[in-house]
């Protein structure tokens, strides 16, 4: 990935989708894409400060070269850009570089100002009268827009104050404006801009200043430069102000629309953080766009002596709001593998910023999805975040097929770990070797230490990997024959985290029984269902014996409570190598092992020396009748014998009841159960 090949490639395409951007006021591409390979360019910079090229867009403020389409004006002070910040933990990271400079201790106030996303703008002012107007172009000269900028209404075309200055500003579009005009686009055949910033832009940079007349664009100022303070800056006597705060009211003062209902003074940053999440909701409630907030320190001394980087002031940040959906490139298609062997394509993408988190790969899910979407290899697609982790890909944009190169996503003949052959079962396909393909075992390894499992929190994915790999394990009881001094010396281990490790693997020796049904991962027994599986059967081999006794030839019936997909799945489990090998592993070294029998206490003795079993659909879980049993000195078996008391049966009742009516036990339902132990 670091390779001077690659990072010019990098430069390359930023340096086209800021052409597009800034230039065209058509983009190529989403923010969040920008956003996350122009990080990606700055990370290789760090890195490799060896590569840097002048024309890299980490070096100047929008693109390298001003376009000749306008006269060029020199900035009388650099237009400078903005840092970002994605969300809270790098609002934080931020405030911690301005401690490094000012001291934890150094009182500071913040000011929240909306993150207009429209094109800024620099408007210089003598004797009372606008006389320059431009773009930012590189930061350094910009595009002499004057007479376009002069067709903006709010703005004041003369002010009261003599002296010169300069004034910064966002000019925007409004979003029901922007909709005309696209409107009117639409109508003439034209093509339609993208978004209102780009709308505003496009607009502002009109060769025919009458065409932006027509556009109604406005304008938010947020800085003031008095040309005459630069050098003995605030204690100009023009400007009795020491604070940002007070220069935007001196703006206000002049006749210049700032945004005054939210540009809000905090105290803390705890503050700043609020005030981001709160806008972040609101914010499609404005009439124009905003992609964040720009947080600036109020004091200007403070602001003097943080100073800045060639690039942005350190003073400032923007603070970026997060897109959910966004667009970016498939750039390869890899083929995961899950514990039961499925095969799930997943896409890697070119890293994009996704809901706070750059984004590098999503879910296809399997090859019908494939074939819903449409998708190649090389397409531009929209990727959201599904239930807050994995991303996902949800449509392909076929506008941009035709200029693409792209391949066809093929199935795999053979697993792609081990090349064994696939099967197809149900939507997806599946490696056949479930014994030993590599891929499959380290899957289930995982999955046994996971949380939900046997939680062994001291064994994550990478010391799986590497106990894998030298032969240490090989299925999931050889974690409880390890030694810490096996540990010891692996990769990336030392005494603590190797003792961490033994540990947590000890600890999850007495897990329940429920834990460990789910740990094995069988197909169609989750959390949920282990836990009331074991509610029932106690024990592996009370579960074991009554998924075999129900196996009659080819035919199965469903065991009490649980489906006939639950039912096949654990009988293919209790039949498989696998659980042949774990069975005889524990026969052998009985203490491997130590699970919990699940504990009830007894408060009475109403059913003392009494047998129950349960069978059917009850309208609470079996759970809660067997504690209930067992609550009032009764036991609850598995089968009906002639030793039975009694057969509580819900509706759809098995095999059970049959059992019960040939032995004479007496069979009662819920309202009679609860007759008995309220007698
Ligand atoms: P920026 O948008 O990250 O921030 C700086 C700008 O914010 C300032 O120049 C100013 O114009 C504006 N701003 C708005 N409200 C402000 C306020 N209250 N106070 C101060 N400034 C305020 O930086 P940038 O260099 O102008 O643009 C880079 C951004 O533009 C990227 O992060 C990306 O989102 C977008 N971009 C997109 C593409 C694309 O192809 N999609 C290409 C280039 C740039």
């Amino acid at each position: 990935m670091l390779t001077k090949t690659y990072y010019d490639e990098l430069v390359e395409k930023l340096v086209a989708w800021n052409k597009a951007y800034y230039e065209d006021d058509r983009p190529l591409v989403d923010d969040a894409l920008y956003d996350a390979q122009m990080k990606e360019l700055e990370e290789i910079e760090r890195k490799h400060p060896e590569y840097i090229r002048k024309d890299s867009p980490t070096q100047y403020a929008g693109v390298e070269e001003v376009s000749t389409k306008f006269s060029k004006v020199n900035h009388s002070l650099p237009m400078i850009s903005l840092a970002n910040a994605f969300g809270e933990s790098e609002i934080l990271e931020w405030e911690t570089r301005i401690n490094r400079i000012l001291g934890e201790e150094t009182l500071r106030e913040y000011v929240f100002e909306l993150k207009i996303d429209g094109l800024s703008i620099a408007i210089d002012y003598n004797n009372g009268k606008l006389i320059k107007a431009a773009t930012r172009g590189n930061g350094k000269e910009g595009e002499d827009v004057t007479e376009n900028v002069r067709t903006i209404n709010t703005l004041p075309k003369e002010i009261s104050y003599k002296k010169p200055i300069s004034i910064r500003g966002e000019v925007f579009i409004n979003k029901s404006d922007f909709e005309k005009i696209n409107k009117e686009q639409e109508a003439s055949g034209r093509t339609l801009y993208a978004n209102p910033r780009n709308t505003a832009a496009g607009s502002l940079r009109q060769l025919d200043a009458s065409v932006t007349a027509t556009r109604k664009l406005d304008a938010f100022f947020y800085s003031l430069f008095p040309f005459n303070a630069l050098d003995s800056d605030v204690k100009n006597e023009d400007y009795k102000y020491s604070t940002h705060y007070e220069s935007l009211k001196l703006l206000d003062d002049y006749g210049f629309k700032t945004n005054k209902a939210n540009n809000i003074i905090c105290k803390n940053i705890s503050e700043v953080i609020e005030l981001y999440k709160k806008y972040e909701e609101l914010r499609n409630s404005f009439d124009y766009d905003i992609d964040g907030a720009v947080v600036k320190i109020n004091q200007l001394d403070l602001q003097k002596t943080l100073g800045s980087t060639s690039k942005s002031p350190r003073w400032a940040i923007a603070l970026k709001f997060s897109a959910e959906i966004v667009e970016t490139q498939i750039e390869s298609v890899s083929m995961e593998l899950g514990r039961l062997g499925t095969i799930t394509p997943t896409a890697n993408l070119t890293a994009v910023k996704l809901a706070g988190s750059t984004v590098r790969r999503a879910t296809l899910h399997n090859f019908d999805q494939i074939d819903r979407l449409g998708v190649r290899i090389g397409d531009w697609v929209k990727v959201r975040k599904a239930g807050e982790i994995i991303p996902e890909i949800v449509e392909v944009n076929l506008d941009k097929r035709s200029s693409t190169k792209t391949q066809e996503i093929e199935i795999p003949k053979t697993c792609p770990v081990c090349g064994s052959p696939v099967e197809k079962s149900d939507v997806s396909y599946r490696c056949t070797n479930i014994a030993t393909c590599a891929a499959q075992v380290q899957r289930r390894i995982e999955h046994w230490c996971s949380k939900g499992a046997m939680d062994i929190s001291g064994v994550g994915p990478a010391l799986v990997a590497t106990l894998l790999e030298e032969k240490l394990i090989s299925y999931p009881l050889d974690l409880y024959k390890l030694k810490k001094e096996q540990i010891i010396n692996l990769e990336r281990m030392a005494e603590k985290s190797s003792q961490n490790a033994i540990s947590s693997i000890d600890e999850s020796r007495t897990r329940t029984f429920s834990k460990l049904l789910f740990a094995f991962g069988i197909k169609h027994v989750g959390a949920n269902v282990a836990e009331s599986i074991a509610s029932f059967y106690p024990d592996l081999s009370i579960l074991e014996h009554e998924v075999l006794e129900e196996f009659e030839g080819a035919k199965l019936h469903s065991i009490d409570g649980l489906g006939p997909k639950i039912t096949q799945s654990l009988l293919d489990f209790f039949q498989s190598d696998l659980y042949d090998k774990f069975a005889k592993d524990l026969k052998e070294n009985p203490d491997l092992l130590k699970i919990k029998p699940i504990e009830v206490k007894q408060l009475g003795d109403k059913f003392q020396g009494m047998t129950f079993v349960i069978t059917g659909t009850l309208s609470q879980s079996r759970s809660h009748y067997e504690a209930l049993i067992k609550e009032n000195g009764g036991k609850v078996s598995s089968s009906v014998s002639k030793k039975t008391n009694y057969l509580l049966s819900g509706e759809d009742a098995g095999s059970k009841l049959g059992k019960a009516q040939e032995f004479g036990v007496k069979i009662i339902d819920e309202q009679e159960f609860m007759v008995l132990i309220h007698r």
